[in-house]
């Protein structure tokens, strides 16, 4: 697996609790992490997230950069680089942003990962935030009760220095993978969802 993401704890908040099931349901399995704007203190909480989320024995990396937020776009052909020195991974699956997302540096990261891997399957999670781009997924990962809430907490524990943002709280995490788990009717009542563009049978 190739897990992207532009800020410490994206990949977490996005995809956290399907890592946390992928790694549970095939232990031989690798994420590599990278992460684009892990500096200051969230870098490392960018390390913890990483080491809580794949687990120490299955991470390959993680390789943090240090662009600055919000300002990706306008660095295109270094943050293009990175991509570049990743494009040997040739992963069974690919977690990135969505193509739609409301914040830029999330949207050139979604482009730049179908433009370098052509021949993968790619999921594209979803970030709350205050902008409002919820849309409409297609593809939906039904966790246990114990997965998601192992996810919020891990999240909760990991991120301190998120903790002032009014929306950062585990009532937010969750109440996302409810209405997810709603629209996939999970066992558990808890989801979390993609966008998948392609699907090649
Ligand atoms: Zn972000």
């Amino acid at each position: 697996m190739l897990c992207i993401g532009a800020h410490s704890d994206d990949i977490e908040i996005g995809c956290g609790g399907t890592i946390l099931k992928l790694a549970e349901e095939f232990p031989n399995c690798e994420f590599h992490w990278v992460v684009f704007s892990a500096t200051g203190a969230r870098e490392a909480e960018a390390r913890k997230g990483a080491d809580q989320f794949a687990g120490v024995e299955k991470l390959k990396g993680p390789i943090l950069k240090s662009f600055r937020d919000g300002f990706m776009p306008f660095v295109g052909a270094e943050v293009k680089d990175v991509f570049e020195e990743v494009k040997s991974i040739s992963p069974d699956l690919i977690f990135t942003h969505n193509r739609r997302d409301a914040h830029q540096d999330h949207r050139l990261l979604a482009e730049l990962t179908w433009n370098t891997f052509r021949n993968h399957m790619i999921l594209e999670y979803e970030i709350p935030k205050y902008d409002g781009d919820m849309g409409q997924p297609n593809f939906f990962v039904p966790l246990s009760s114990e997965q998601y809430q192992r996810k919020v907490r891990n999240i909760m524990d990991t991120f301190k220095s998120q903790h002032g943002k009014h929306w950062f709280c585990d009532e937010t995490f969750t109440a996302l993978m409810r209405i997810r788990g709603m629209e996939c009717n999970a066992e558990s009542g808890y989801a979390e969802a993609f966008y998948t563009r392609k699907a090649i049978l």
